[in-house]
């Protein structure tokens, strides 16, 4: 069985939308995901935000035990966890993906955006 892994928003509208991209790009079967509100908000400021540790567990959980091949981060439009402008929203993925490159396992990550029509971007 494949995997792959999503940090995703929590948001309903984003969530098939997101697991099917990914199981195109990361030829994967299965989508692990890992879910908060807005989690490019936390991720973004690194270990000081207190979601952060349980998010980095259940990515090692997906990529020690499910041999996941690759990570994706989300963002989205319109997210009510994370009310900022979407440039704000970038930097914040940017910034999430540069954190998980460092303390996160060595996995592929990139960076998507969900746009007002529940498409599918590849930013990063
Ligand atoms: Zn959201």
């Amino acid at each position: 069985m494949k995997f792959c892994t999503v940090i995703n928003c929590m948001d309903g509208r984003i969530q098939l939308p997101v697991i099917q991209y990914l199981q195109t790009y990361f030829k994967a079967e299965f989508v692990d995901s890992i879910t908060e509100a807005g989690p490019i908000a936390g991720l973004a400021q690194g270990g000081a935000d207190p979601r952060t540790d349980g998010i980095l567990k259940k990515l090692r959980v997906s990529a020690d035990l499910h041999r996941s091949l690759g990570l994706a981060v989300v963002a989205h439009y319109d997210c009510a966890g994370n009310p900022v402008e979407k440039e704000v929203q970038l930097e914040q993925l940017k910034a999430s993906i540069k954190f998980l490159r460092e303390v996160g396992p060595n996995l592929e990550i990139i960076g998507l955006w969900v746009d007002a029509d529940h498409r599918v971007h590849k930013m990063y």
